[in-house]
């Protein structure tokens, strides 16, 4: 399979064409094609394996067909650490890196001013531990009133981590109008209760 079998915009696979992938790995080419019909997921799947690019790809094709709302955030992926959530966000600018869509990388122990200013700026994906991003949320410096894509990224490690609570206060903030996918390595119990409260009718893909 190649990425061309996607029916991917052109700045996406040029981004693909300057990193060098030529393939697509297992998660994304199960992933790809449902996320791009706009299905909620559920993917059982390890850091390593591409699953930035399968759940990113996906985002990225659907927010360049809506350019006039351009600086709204309308992509928020949710992950654990700050390694993380940086890792993320400077892959999410790889393969956004020919288009015009603006990332930023919100997390704690960092001063919140340069992060408001940011947002202040426009943005359109937004890659955050759960506690700043709810800090954000609060002081009203982030809006997520126009946000068509969630993700919970190693959402087992978010709910070892204790941050239940604050996922909890951030579904507050996000319309029922959207698609969610989830990506966990492990799935148990309290990974399940966290898909069937709010993911709708998922599908399941997995290596
Ligand atoms: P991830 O599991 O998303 O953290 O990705 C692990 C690494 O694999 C990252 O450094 C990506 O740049 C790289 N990668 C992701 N997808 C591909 C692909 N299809 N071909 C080659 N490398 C890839």
């Amino acid at each position: 399979m190649s990425f061309s079998s996607f029916s991917l915009a052109p700045a996406i696979h040029s981004a693909l064409e300057t990193l060098g992938f030529e393939s697509p790995t297992d998660i994304q080419s199960q992933t790809i094609p449902l996320a791009l019909t706009g299905k909620d997921i559920i993917a059982t799947a390890q850091t390593g394996t591409g699953k930035t690019a399968a759940f990113m790809l996906p985002i990225l094709n659907n927010l360049l067909r809506y350019d006039t709302q351009l600086g709204q955030v309308r992509a928020l992926v949710l992950a654990p650490t700050r390694e993380l959530a940086q890792q993320v966000a400077e892959n999410t600018q790889q393969y956004a890196a020919n288009t015009e869509l603006k990332v930023v990388c919100l997390y704690g122990g960092a001063n919140i001013g340069p992060q408001e200013k940011r947002l202040k700026a426009g943005v359109d994906i937004v890659i955050a531990t759960p506690g700043r991003l709810l800090d954000h949320l609060i002081k009203g410096t982030l809006s997520l009133n126009q946000l068509q894509h969630l993700v919970f990224d190693e959402a087992d490690r978010m709910l070892d981590m204790g941050f239940i609570g604050e996922i909890k206060r951030i579904m507050r903030h996000v319309p029922d109008s959207r698609q969610t996918m989830l990506f966990s390595a492990t799935l148990d119990e309290s990974v399940e209760k966290l898909a069937s409260r709010w993911l709708s009718d998922p599908k399941r893909v997995g290596i």
